[in-house]
């Protein structure tokens, strides 16, 4: 595996390569989820580069970046045994200089869900994003559904700015229990990671409830709403997979997304029916 850190001589390692590039970006401190996009990126792939860079654009003013977990040399290990052709492990200064040209999210799709109480956070996940796939040129770029509003704005990115890659969508990785991995999971006490089962398991009765045919958004949400309780919940939502409202479930064109706070950590989920 080839580490490189500089995007030009990423660049030009991949310049003229005539092979099918696999792209995963993540932050980094990798676990099961991040592996399934790698092992998926593989299998559709002749070359398969992963990026591992926490990108400071993406973390709004009262965010710590600081805390977000750091595991640079088991993450290099975990690429190197799975077969990840090129790890590309950039510092900011390689990314980002003092005056930017800048990338706004969409003014409705980027300031509702997550980005109602997080403003600057998408404006910095399609900048590293864009910055990114610029660099690797890619022929697929691979994301997780969990996060399916940042996969949602990347995907309309792509389109509206014409960009020459496939966005591919890999389906969410959870433990035994349902708790959906994530990088931020490392913050829970014992009791906080009892509490965000509430999380799947409202997602859960949301899914009996659709295969009972009850599929109005109203008693879905109430009922998810009394599992979740008494979890700070920042939205549970029944959308369509273009984010927009729906009144009813639409099976196959509907996600039920959720995010909740517990102690000072978010935690977001979702299915898509
Ligand atoms: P991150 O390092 O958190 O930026 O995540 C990098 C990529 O991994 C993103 O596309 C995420 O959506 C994806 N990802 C994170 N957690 C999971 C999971 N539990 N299952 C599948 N993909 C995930």
């Amino acid at each position: 595996m080839k580490i490189i850190s500089s995007p030009l001589e990423l660049k030009k390692y991949l310049k003229n390569k005539n092979l099918s590039i696999g792209f995963v970006p993540t932050m980094g401190a990798l676990h099961d989820g991040h592996i399934s996009l790698i092992k998926k990126a593989k299998k559709q792939n002749d070359l398969v580069v992963v990026s591992i860079f926490l990108n400071p654009t993406q973390f709004c003013k009262n965010e710590d970046l600081d805390k977000y977990p750091k595991k640079d040399e088991a993450d290099k290990h975990i690429c190197k045994l799975i077969g990840v052709g090129v790890l590309f492990f950039p510092q900011i200064k390689d990314i980002y200089e003092d005056d930017e040209v800048s990338l706004m999210a969409p003014k409705i799709r980027g300031y509702v869900l997550e980005g109602s109480t997080r403003p600057s956070h998408f404006n910095g996940v399609l900048t590293v994003v864009q910055k990114l796939l610029n660099i690797v040129t890619p022929t697929k770029a691979y994301f997780g559904k969990k996060d399916a509003q940042q996969l949602n704005l990347i995907s309309l990115m792509v389109k509206q700015l014409f960009m020459s890659v496939e966005i591919v969508a890999v389906d969410t990785v959870r433990e035994s229990d349902g708790l959906a991995l994530s990088s931020r999971n490392c913050y829970l006490s014992t009791k906080e990671r009892q509490d965000a089962l509430k999380i799947s398991a409202s997602l859960h009765s949301a899914g009996i409830m659709v295969s009972k045919n009850i599929l109005n958004s109203d008693e879905i949400t109430k009922k998810m709403k009394e599992v979740l309780s008494p979890l700070e919940i920042f939205y549970v939502e029944i959308l369509n997979r273009d984010f927009e409202q729906l009144s009813q479930v639409e099976i196959g064109n509907t996600i039920i997304l959720v995010e909740v706070k517990i102690g000072t950590t978010r935690l977001l989920d979702n299915i898509w029916l």
